[in-house]
């Protein structure tokens, strides 16, 4: 008998901002092959999602990844948080997400998105070292060198890992602020983009302990001149793919442009100490889109204008969004509003 190494993987039920949870499951290989992973439970009073007199929640899993870390044959388990019943949780977010998915696939919806993040080494940004503050922004993004690169390490070991889960990772870049970087998932469905970025965030989080290194997501990790962190959402239908498209594209941001406020509102806490018009952003009480702006709250990518076909990028995301909230209201306000 062999036995497989399950990491369940969930959302927990903290308000504003849902953390990460896991917990690993032996499983028998055997039974694994005949079965597929089962569902489980966890506490749910130590998450914020039940009472302590009735605390047990159900796990679903809904995505098998290979586990990068622990290796082949081992797993890594993404579940949806169900009530005993059967029923969602209050907390699933993925639910709505699957509702929504279902009426709009004859759209063929893709997504992308740019998930940068700040690596810290206890209460700092890994550039933020006992010598004090590091320079003015301007040579580190794309950098090379350690006197511009901070963590690099990890990052690339995040990289491999998370294409080895079979995650369809696109590209990696190191940010403007010192010690900031983004990976870049996509552009694939509609959930498959939420349970991608949920697992390559969990990835990043695990493989950061051993390095003692912790990922912020927080929008704007430090104050004053240095840019924050978004989560940019890259967006397109079949129509808007297609030979004229990009008509598609602008009525999109037209449409999004009434419900600015209800998307603000499902981008990630804290948002507005990012959205400030500078640091390449648009005002969080602003709607603007254009080509190739990255001042806008929407740009349409250079290639998109001149093709007259392709996608639009969100930029107002924060990078500690719930990814199944942001896809749901785009495609809500884009494909059935
Ligand atoms: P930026 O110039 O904004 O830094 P990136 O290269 O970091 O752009 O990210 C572009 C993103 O756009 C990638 O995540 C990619 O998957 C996504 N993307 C590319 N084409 C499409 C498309 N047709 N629909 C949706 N997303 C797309
Ligand atoms: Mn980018
Ligand atoms: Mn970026
Ligand atoms: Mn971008």
């Amino acid at each position: 008998m062999s036995n497989i190494l399950a990491e369940y993987i969930w959302l927990d039920g903290y308000r504003p901002t849902a953390g990460l949870r896991s917990k690993t499951k032996v499983l028998d290989a055997d039974e694994m092959a005949r079965q597929g992973a089962p569902e489980w439970g966890f506490d749910g009073s130590s998450t914020q999602q039940a009472e302590g007199r009735s605390s047990d929640c159900l796990l679903r899993p809904v995505r098998v990844a290979t586990d990068p870390i622990r290796g082949e044959p081992h797993i890594l388990v993404l579940c949806e948080v169900m009530n005993p019943d059967g029923s969602p949780h209050p907390s699933n977010t993925r639910a709505k997400l699957r509702e929504v998915a279902a009426r709009t696939i004859q759209h063929e919806p893709w997504f992308g998105i740019e998930q940068e993040y700040t690596l810290f080494q206890g209460q700092r940004p890994l550039a933020w070292s006992s010598e004090g503050m590091p320079g003015p922004q301007g040579p580190y993004y794309c950098g090379v060198g350690s006197e511009k690169i901070f963590g690099r390490s990890l990052v690339e070991e995040h990289l491999v890992s998370a294409l080895r889960a079979g995650l369809k990772i696109s590209g990696i870049n190191a940010e403007v602020m010192p010690g900031q970087w983004e990976f870049q998932v996509g552009p694939v469905g509609t959930l498959d983009v939420g349970d991608e970025l949920w697992l390559a965030r969990w990835l990043l989080n695990r493989l950061g302990e051993k390095y003692g290194i912790c990922v912020s997501l927080a929008p704007k990790p430090m104050l004053g001149d240095w840019n924050g962190a978004g989560a940019h959402t890259n967006f397109s239908t079949r129509e808007m793919r297609l030979p004229g498209g990009i008509s598609v594209v602008e009525a999109a941001c037209e449409k999004l442009k009434i419900k600015h406020m209800e998307h603000i509102a499902v981008y990630g806490a804290g948002n507005e100490e990012r959205l400030t018009g500078k640091h390449e952003t648009c005002s969080i009480d602003q709607f603007r889109f254009g080509v190739s702006d990255r001042g806008a709250s929407i740009r349409i990518p250079i290639f998109t204008a001149k093709n007259g076909a392709g996608y639009l990028e969100d930029r107002r995301p924060a990078a500690n969004m719930d990814p199944y909230l942001v896809c749901a209201k785009l495609l809500e306000t884009v494909c059935l509003g």
